[in-house]
């Protein structure tokens, strides 16, 4: 087969986004199925009674050149923003630096703004699960459970979590599902809490080394966010393995109850969710996962690790795969 001129995406989070931006902008025909109803993947933003919480991804860092680049486009635009939290480090146990990371970037005005942004004008189709591959001829159908088949494809990138990916991949290219089983991904209860009025606490952020928390932080003093003071609450992977198939009415005030170990006041409100997938255990390390006999891939933080910027450089390598194109530096994509 010659070039890959119709390519299929699974996943609208920041990997799959990022590649279907630089296939489409690559001049190749891209589809992106998204199972939820919106875009973002762990990036997200939960609203209500006139608070938001971004539950997923908390911050992200701009390392490597490129991803600056985008960041900083992104910033000038208003898609996103520094975050200049107060930051403390409690607990004993291990420690860590709470100036690390020197800069702190976030979705403005929430998290989900830069796969909004990266989604303008590209065919999404939200609320389409994939459920299967099934081949047509030298190129590939998407099944959807809601929606049914659509294709033909000449190439799929899948941008899913790897328990997800490896049960699309088991059928197709045993080698790549072998990778996508390699990897395991943690699980987070999160907590979502609102107050009437803004809480005296000496730091906007904290990393907690011991108890069920790891991480708080005030939401509300994000650049963009509006209406009521909103703190987030994640538990340690070990908790929330421990309590992965506890009720939210039972993991929730289990987290508020932590948070007011550390000082605060009791909230007017709180929500809790289930992350079964946050972050990637080992991730494989390499930039993306391409098997060329059957012209499908896979990218994300599980596969490059680093989390969001290793998700978006991930998808732009599985892009840059695909379209046959070549790095800016001039060498052919790894
Ligand atoms: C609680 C938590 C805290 C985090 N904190 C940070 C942080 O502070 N900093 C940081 O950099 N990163 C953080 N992360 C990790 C970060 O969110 C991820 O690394 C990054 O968003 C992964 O992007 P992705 O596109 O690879 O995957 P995802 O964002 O998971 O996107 C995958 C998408 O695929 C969709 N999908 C899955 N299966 C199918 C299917 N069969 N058909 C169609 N669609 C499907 C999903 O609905 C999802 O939208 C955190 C994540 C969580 C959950």
């Amino acid at each position: 087969m010659s070039r890959a001129r119709s390519v299929a995406v699974i996943g609208a989070g920041i990997a799959g986004l990022s590649c279907a931006r630089a296939l489409d902008d690559a001049g190749l025909t891209v589809t992106v199925f998204e199972k939820s109803r919106g875009t973002g993947g762990r990036m997200s933003t939960r609203r209500r009674d006139e608070a938001a919480w971004d539950h997923g991804a908390q911050y992200f860092t701009a390392r490597d050149p490129e991803f600056r680049a985008q960041v900083d486009e992104w910033v000038r635009q208003g898609h996103a923003a520094r975050w200049e939290p107060r930051v403390a480090v409690l607990g004993a146990g291990a420690q860590r630096d709470a100036s690390e990371p020197p800069e702190r970037f976030v979705g403005a005005p929430r998290m989900t703004s830069p796969a909004a942004h990266l989604a303008h004008g590209l065919t999404v189709l939200t609320e389409h699960t994939v459920a299967r591959l099934e081949p047509d001829g030298e190129a590939w159908r998407i099944v959807t459970t809601e929606h049914g088949a659509h294709g033909a494809f000449d190439a799929i990138a899948l941008a899913n979590p790897s328990p997800q990916a490896r049960r699309l991949l088991l059928p197709v290219s045993p080698a790549l599902a072998d990778s996508a089983a390699s990897v395991t991904m943690q699980p987070c209860w999160a907590a979502m809490l609102r107050y009437e009025s803004v809480i005296s606490l000496p730091f906007d952020g904290a990393f907690i080394n011991e108890g069920p928390l790891r991480w708080v932080a005030r939401n509300s003093a994000k650049r963009g966010r509006t209406g009521a003071e909103a703190w987030v609450l994640h538990a340690s992977a070990e908790w929330s393995l421990a309590h992965l198939e506890a009720a939210a009415e039972e993991a929730g005030p289990l987290l508020v109850e932590a948070f007011r170990a550390l000082g605060a006041p009791q909230p007017a409100a709180w929500s809790a969710h289930r992350w079964r997938f946050s972050l990637a255990g080992t991730p494989l390390g390499v930039d993306c996962l391409w098997d060329p006999a059957v012209r499908v891939g896979a990218c994300g933080d599980w596969v490059l690790g680093g989390r969001v910027e290793g998700a978006w450089l991930s998808g732009r390598h599985l892009a840059r795969r695909i379209a046959g194109l070549r790095t800016p530096e001039g060498a052919p994509g790894r």
